[in-house]
């Protein structure tokens, strides 16, 4: 009888222990696909998150025209529509707001003492010329082979969008040399060393591209007043930081 049950006794401990051992097995098994289930998506959402990351960073292509509209209005001041100039016509035909000519003529004056001679390419434009000049910037990318996209993005990198154009302010003066008098390199060094003192800015210099946005031009002069333009100078700003 003890033997019987012995063996009964026995034959239900082989049992549990089978049992156990199953279990443990399902234990094992389950949490190893937990475990590869685990990995597998970790692993899916950050590679997901990676591409996403890349395509932002080399891809600047916007996929729409409404993107782009979106990401224009984000990146520029537009002119408010009530925006008023009162503008004076200078030599040469062209046109600027009133208030900087005083200190403009100042300034041509001193640069001509020191045999330097500027002369004004451009000044204020029309929302009409803004537009000329932008479409042509775009079509002479698309011509060069880029998408209608990319050629708007690299456009506005060089001119304006229309709307958001200093030159529609009238402060704003493309200067250049009297071409048989000296040089332009001659020009912009003696502007970018001297403006500020009648009030004007190198606005886009060659190490503000990323606050900018817009690519080094030695020619482009900003009327901001003569206070402003000290501090501007003094303090190697440009004018988006020294708003800021
Ligand atoms: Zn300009």
């Amino acid at each position: 009888m003890i033997s019987v049950s012995n063996r009964g006794c026995f034959f239900t401990l082989r049992k549990v222990v089978v049992k156990m051992k199953l279990r443990n097995t399902t234990l094992m098994v389950v949490t190893l696909f937990c475990v590869v289930f685990a990995i597998l998506f970790i692993q899916g959402f950050s590679s997901h998150g990676k591409k996403e990351i890349k395509a932002a960073t080399t891809s600047p292509t916007i996929e729409s025209d409404m993107s782009n509209q979106n990401q224009d209005s984000l990146e520029w001041n537009y002119i408010p529509e009530e925006y008023n100039v009162t503008l004076m016509t200078l030599k040469n035909d062209y046109q600027a707001d009133e208030r900087i000519y005083p200190d403009l003529q100042e300034m041509f004056d001193a640069a001509r003492n020191e045999n330097i001679y500027p002369l004004i390419d451009e000044a204020y434009r029309t929302q009409e010329r803004q537009e000329a000049l932008f479409s042509d910037k775009v079509n002479a990318y698309i011509a060069e082979g880029y998408s209608e996209e990319e050629a708007h993005d690299l456009a506005k990198t060089w001119v304006a969008l229309p709307g958001a154009s200093e030159h529609q302010l009238g402060l704003a003066l493309d200067i250049n040399a009297e071409q048989d008098k000296c040089t332009n390199d001659a020009v912009y060094l003696w502007l970018q060393e001297n403006s500020y003192k009648y009030g004007f800015i190198l606005r886009y210099p060659s190490d503000k591209f990323n606050i900018t946005g817009i690519n080094y031009e030695p020619w482009h002069f900003r009327y901001v007043g003569r206070e402003a333009a000290k501090e501007i100078y003094t303090q190697e700003l440009c004018l988006e930081e020294y708003l800021d």
